[in-house]
């Protein structure tokens, strides 16, 4: 590392303390994500994780770093053989669609891609591979139920992650179940054995230990080492995961190999609703659909998780998705200013350049998005007092823009170019009632030539169950 980069602080879950980080080969860090579980569209508090994962890769990228991120699809678990047993499918079948939904939803929010989502039915062969070294490291055991089972107490470290007291270590006894509280913290699940519900959905595979399928941990555990290596830079997931997922990932993965899992282990807070954990189960989520139909865009949500560090618990409410609108229309109109105007003034490269500098310490300060966003501010009010002043110089207004795409780069919260001429809206919903009247009357041809009109005008409809939306294209 060049001695003139700044450092880059992380809080690591395993020492429970904010650490200096850099990658192990200095140049590209390999994060392994926890993904979705795809039996359901993710909410709006998975995605609050999943930004904060498109947060820390793109941070790390402003310091300089590549990434190498991998986030894996859980394809197959209890409560998706369960749904598809509901539905008379196969795992599959419930899967593919959820799959697709995620990354539309994904795109949406303009989370990047990670560079690999694998899935976990595609790595059978791998998690058979890690299981057979488990046994013959003697710290996994079939048991009477043909399941294959992690013995907690061969492994010294268990526990070390989520702090768990040694007392409740309860070795020997068994849980098969994927999810499990502290309070049963016993031999897990490698290889469970497989009942007629799990052949019915194309859940269970052939295995040493007979038919069967793997247990939730396993997958991220043999995915991780295959495609990342023995040892991680970052691990991250919602802080629900740190037991037993993560617990249980470490000792697989250290039982195996006899490497640290991953040197850092990142965990972000839940986002809640009217003060409780939005989750599936509780049936009080919302979701990316239900965002886009109440016309919030992607900017105002990112803006709305950004603005809450990622440790922190971050409720969801009207009002602060309405503050979000308009700090993103803020930000809309500042890009479009920086775009049209002709000329800056000396103290606009200034505000630029320490904006600049604020921005990158607070991101790489344990990713403090809210300062981050707090520094954008503050140069969008110093640069608009500069631009009134209609300077000439072509040289600060270009540090103004690359300052500006630079700190927008990781927030990327510019909404869809707004409608700002009422005139024009007035205009557009004209045409729009026409055309809803014609489509009722099933005057089809009518309804495509006044949305041909509207495009010759650069208006794009998209028709959604909350009815028309429309914007200016770009
Ligand atoms: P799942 O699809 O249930 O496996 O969860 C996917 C990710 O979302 C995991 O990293 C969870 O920790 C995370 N997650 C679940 N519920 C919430 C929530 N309410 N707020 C933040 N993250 C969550
Ligand atoms: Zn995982």
């Amino acid at each position: 590392m060049p001695p003139s980069q700044p450092e880059f602080r992380l809080f690591n879950t395993m020492t429970r303390s904010v650490e200096p980080f850099a990658p192990t080969d200095g140049d590209t860090v390999r994060i392994y994500s926890c993904g979705p579980t795809v039996y359901n569209p993710a909410h709006l508090g998975n995605f609050r994780t999943f930004l904060f994962a498109d947060l820390m890769r793109r941070a790390l990228r402003l310091r300089g770093w590549k990434v190498r991120q991998v986030m894996n699809l859980t394809d197959v678990d209890d409560k998706i053989i369960r749904r598809a047993q509901e539905q008379g499918k196969t795992i599959r079948e419930v899967t593919e669609p959820v799959t697709k939904v995620f990354h539309e939803d994904r795109a949406y929010l303009r989370i990047e891609p990670a560079e690999v989502y694998p899935k976990a039915t595609d790595y059978i062969p791998q998690m058979i591979v890690l299981v057979e070294r488990l046994i013959a490291r003697g710290v996994a055991y079939q048991a009477e139920d043909n399941s294959v089972y992690f013995a907690i107490d061969r492994f010294p470290g268990y526990g070390r992650l989520s702090r768990l007291d040694t007392r409740e270590v309860r070795s020997g006894a068994r849980v098969a179940q994927d999810d499990y509280s502290k309070e049963n913290a016993q031999d897990f699940a490698l290889w469970k054995s497989a009942k007629p519900e799990d052949e019915a959905s194309g859940a269970a595979w052939d295995s040493p230990w007979g038919r069967g399928r793997p247990g939730w941990h396993l997958e991220c555990s043999a995915m991780a080492i295959d495609l990342l290596g023995e040892t991680l830079d970052i691990h991250c997931g919602g802080i629900d995961l740190i037991f037993p997922h993560h617990e249980d990932e470490i000792a697989q993965s250290e039982a195996a190999t006899g490497a640290t899992f991953s040197r850092f282990w990142c965990h972000g807070a839940f986002l809640l609703t009217d003060g409780s954990k939005m989750a599936k189960r509780l049936g009080n989520v919302t979701t990316v659909q239900g965002m886009r139909e109440a016309q919030i865009s992607a900017a105002a949500v990112r803006h709305f998780v950004f603005n809450t560090h990622y440790r922190k618990e971050l409720n969801l409410s009207e009002e602060a998705l309405e503050a979000s609108m308009n700090a993103v229309r803020r930000v809309g109109d500042f890009a479009d200013r920086l775009a049209t105007a002709t000329g800056g003034t000396t103290e606009l490269a200034v505000a630029a350049d320490s904006a600049v500098a604020e921005v990158e310490a607070a991101l790489f300060d344990d990713l403090n998005a809210p300062n981050a966003l707090a520094g954008l501010f503050t140069f969008i009010t110093r640069a608009n007092a500069e631009l009134d002043k209609r300077g000439s110089d072509t040289e600060s207004l270009e540090r103004a823009r690359a300052a500006f795409a630079r700190i927008n780069g990781v927030l990327d919260i510019v909404p869809e170019r707004q409608i700002d001429d009422p005139e024009l809206a007035a205009w557009v919903e004209e045409r729009l009632a026409g055309r809803r009247a014609a489509r009722e009357r099933r005057d089809f041809g009518e309804a495509d030539r006044i949305r041909a009109e509207l495009a010759e005008r650069g208006i794009t409809i998209e028709d959604t169950s909350a009815g028309t939306k429309w914007k200016r294209s770009r």
